[in-house]
């Protein structure tokens, strides 16, 4: 029972001893044992028990944080948590392993060529509130995965959840290699202070400027997920009942509170009306006696959050055609639709992050796509409920970090694909492969044999003239394009493809079109005297 579960009041850790936890996960790192991957197989099966164990505990922080109902804590985080480490746990070892499908011209394939995958070291993870353990323990994930030590900095807004976490990575992980830090701005700026070897940060944009300002001063590297004011899409070809039904969905899970879902849908003007009745109608099959008595309904995660969204909802010269109702004491927002009519509306100024949204008519589709990218051209998400031909167009003229067709923020619901932002809304991208990749350094090795250094003597001086020329001889590359960048063809580009052979070097493909025809030669005389080609024999 989630009821009974003690959750301890929030403590932040002593800004004095956050030197001495970055010493101590970086000598960690030092150590080498991360570069172990058992060790790190190890590590994530303990988070899997962790995360089983905490499931409760977890349930019970995110419902006094957000009054989050076990449905969604499970569904969006624990779950969502534990079949993103499945996964990683599967695939580890082939994700580890030399990557030596590379490019490279062939006359360097003696020297083997490959990518090495190094853990990019000690880093940090800096996570909001909205999903306080999934947004702190999937980049955590990532980091274990690729061999990194980390400390985490959860967010003070969600502070029981933030305790329960530094309960869990305590009594599950190593701890000289991942650790807790939990506070406000005092003990994160204390932790920008120190030197990472990466910074991972979700949050909202004017912290990530702080963050990346702070990384610029010794060239950390960073991926800073954030928000953006998120555009959908509906015309006269939409299913709008079963539009209205994903969407109210998408900003009604968390109340809203979720980076991906819609701030606002540009819809045709002849179904706004019956757009708008369909809302009304799946929000009354959502919470027949309101969304308040719901204890499917979430809250806004603090005073603070709830006076900024309901400032856009006061300041709107839209017109409310959906919920509209507030209580502060409740932190109680019910999901509201206001119907605008200027991208300069208060409603689409700002990221709403609420279950506030706003529906903004258009005439074409060409109106629609400048509504998008006059609001904010690299948004977070982008969903569109057009015909075929409409969401191509849409996602052709539109960017987005990720995007959905038909249906609300699907993209980012499944925890294994690529998640990340574009322009303003972010940079980098994590969870599955791209979690591994996010905190890994791709390390090009060669290797030169000796016998090598006759074919390398043009390199050394004195330089050669003869050498140089025989260099460039077997290297040169011939063009399969013209001088106006256009591809050859006719002629020329037979010609290339002969003496070419769709390779780098002309004289170079002239070689192997000669073993080819001596090859071709030797199989057809023995097949043409009748000693078959079993050339063993
Ligand atoms: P926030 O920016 O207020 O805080 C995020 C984290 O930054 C917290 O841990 C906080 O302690 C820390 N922080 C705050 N001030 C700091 C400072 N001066 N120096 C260093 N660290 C500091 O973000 P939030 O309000 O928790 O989250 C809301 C925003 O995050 C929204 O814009 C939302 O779209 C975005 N978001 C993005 C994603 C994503 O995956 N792209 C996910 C969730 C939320």
């Amino acid at each position: 029972m989630t009821s009974d579960i003690k959750i301890p009041a929030f403590e932040a850790t002593p800004i004095d001893s956050i030197p001495q936890i970055a010493a101590t996960v970086r000598q960690s790192y030092q150590s080498q044992k991360t570069k172990d991957v058992e060790w790190r197989l190890v590590q994530l099966r303990k988070l899997y028990w962790g995360l089983t164990d905490y499931s409760e505990n977890f349930q019970a922080a995110l419902k006094k944080d957000l009054n989050k109902p076990p449905h969604d804590a499970i569904l969006s985080e624990i779950h969502h948590l534990i079949q993103e480490l499945n996964l990683t746990l599967k695939k580890l070892k082939d994700w580890v392993k030399d990557d030596k499908d590379i490019e490279y011209p062939w006359t360097f394939s003696a020297m083997k060529p490959r990518i090495k995958k190094e853990p990019l070291g000690a880093v940090l993870i800096i996570g909001p509130y909205n999903f306080p353990l999934m947004l702190n323990i999937a980049p955590l994930i990532g980091a274990i995965a690729a061999g990194c030590t980390a400390v985490i900095k959860p967010s003070e807004s969600a502070p029981a959840t933030a305790m329960a976490m530094k309960e869990m990575v305590e009594k599950y992980l190593d701890p000289e290699s991942f650790v807790v830090v939990n506070g406000r701005i005092p003990e994160s700026t204390a932790l920008l202070n120190e030197k990472w070897d990466k910074i991972f940060y979700t949050g909202g944009a004017s912290v990530a400027k702080i963050i990346a300002k702070k990384a610029a001063e010794t060239l950390t590297p960073v991926t800073l997920e954030l928000g953006g004011r998120n555009p959908s899409f509906i015309s006269k070809s939409t299913n709008l009942a079963l539009a209205a039904r994903r969407l109210m969905w998408g900003k009604t899970l968390n109340a809203g509170q979720v980076c991906l879902s819609q701030n606002y849908v540009t819809v045709q003007r002849d179904v706004v009306d019956d757009f708008v009745k369909h809302l009304n109608v799946v929000y009354k099959e959502f919470y027949p006696n309101g969304a308040k008595t719901s204890v499917d309904y979430a809250r806004i995660v603090n005073e603070q959050q709830f006076d900024r969204i309901k400032k856009m909802l006061d300041t709107t010269n839209g017109k409310i055609v959906l919920g509209g109702e507030t209580d502060r004491s409740d932190l109680y927002i019910s999901p509201t639709v206001v119907l605008v009519d200027s991208v300069d509306d208060p409603m689409m100024k700002d990221e709403s992050f609420g279950p506030v949204w706003s529906i903004i008519p258009y005439d074409t589709i060409d109106d629609a796509i400048k509504i998008m990218n006059t609001v904010d051209p690299t948004p977070l998400s982008l969903t569109t409920f057009g015909s075929k031909a409409e969401n191509e167009k849409i996602l052709s003229h539109v960017t987005s970090g990720g995007a959905t067709i038909n249906d609300a923020w699907m993209h980012g619901a499944i925890s294994t694909l690529p998640f990340g932002g574009v322009g303003e809304s972010g940079m980098g991208s994590y969870h599955g492969r791209a979690g591994f990749e996010c905190f890994t350094h791709r390390r090009t090795i060669v290797e030169v044999p000796n016998w090598m250094d006759k074919l390398l003597r043009p390199r050394y001086p004195p330089f050669s003239a003869p050498d140089f020329k025989r260099h460039l001889w077997m290297t040169s590359t011939k063009p399969n394009f013209d001088r106006d960048g256009k591809p050859l063809s006719g002629p020329g580009y037979w010609l290339w493809l002969i003496f070419g052979l769709g390779g780098p070097s002309a004289k170079g493909a002239l070689l192997r079109w000669i073993v080819l025809l001596t090859s071709a030669y030797a199989v057809f005389s023995r097949y043409r005297s009748g000693r078959g080609l079993e050339f063993w024999k």
